[in-house]
């Protein structure tokens, strides 16, 4: 949701849903499922980079 305060054009987040390995934060929480399904579906965008997120697709490391 997009407003604006003071001038500037803000974005809300709300309702916002956490999944976490236990799946104990809430109806959800999909636990490990959850995660997995996010990882496999996301694709970064934007708010990503605004956030200075790293790429899920380049987490993967040859194990220095
Ligand atoms: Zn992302």
């Amino acid at each position: 949701m997009k407003v604006k305060i003071g001038g500037k054009e803000k974005n809300i987040i709300f309702d916002p849903m956490t999944h976490t390995p236990n799946g104990e934060t809430g109806p959800g929480d999909h636990g490990k499922d959850g995660i997995e399904d996010f990882v496999q579906n996301h694709k970064c965008n934007q708010k990503c980079t605004a956030l200075g997120l790293e790429s899920l697709a380049e987490e993967e490391s040859d194990g220095e």
